[in-house]
């Protein structure tokens, strides 16, 4: 057993394994939910081996991080869909923009995202005021609390609102995430392993 890495056992692999465990124990089918690599702070030398494993969708957090890495990569990678995990997030892909509403399920103050109470009514302006196109809900629960009662009231919150997509999960706890309903699990550390502190909460 030594020699050449097995692909199976690299992170990346490992993540699929489990995305697809995941679904098997909530009964849902693999294909619906999307793995996005959340690639912020790691350069193209990290990203080059997990597109080559296959991976095609990406995270970025900060707009100036990903214009300085992503075209370069999407020039010599094609079907890159890159996506902007921030409080408002879109995934431009051609012409189609998707659009993620973040709802501050813990009403963190430091955190961005419109207040559980308050998500409602704010999904009904951005349709009706603003035309915009919501295609589904984020959450980032507390660090320090259990996840799922976030996870259940945001998946609450969007099937009242008949939204189908749910962008919740992250390295800690994106199995869980994907039993509360996720179609979208962002997961980086998993990945790319842990990132040098930058001086901020996420
Ligand atoms: C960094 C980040 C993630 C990934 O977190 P990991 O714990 O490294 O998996 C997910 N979502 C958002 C919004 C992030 O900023």
């Amino acid at each position: 057993m030594s020699g050449a890495t097995n692909v199976l056992e690299t992170p990346l692999a490992k993540v699929r394994d489990q995305i697809v465990r995941a679904c098997a124990e909530a009964r849902r089918d693999p294909s619906s939910v999307t793995l996005v690599a959340i690639s912020k702070t790691f350069g193209a030398d990290a990203i080059e081996p997990v597109i080559a494993a296959g991976q095609r969708v990406f995270g970025e957090n900060r707009v100036q991080e990903a214009k300085a890495k992503w075209p370069a990569l999407m020039q010599r990678h094609g079907g890159i869909e890159l996506h902007l995990v921030g409080s408002l997030q879109s995934n431009k892909a051609k012409e189609a923009v998707t659009l993620f509403v973040e709802v501050n399920t813990g009403a963190e103050p430091q955190k961005a995202g419109v207040l559980p109470e308050e998500t409602d009514a704010f999904l009904k302006a951005c349709r009706e005021r603003y035309g915009l196109v919501i295609a589904g809900l984020m959450c980032l629960p507390p660090a320090h609390e259990p996840p799922a009662p976030h996870f259940a009231l945001t998946a609450k919150i969007a099937r009242r609102n008949g939204l189908s997509l749910l962008s919740m999960g992250m390295s800690a706890d994106f199995p869980l995430a994907i039993e509360f309903g996720a179609t979208h699990v962002r997961v980086g550390t998993a990945i790319f392993g842990e990132r040098a502190a930058r001086g901020e909460t996420q």
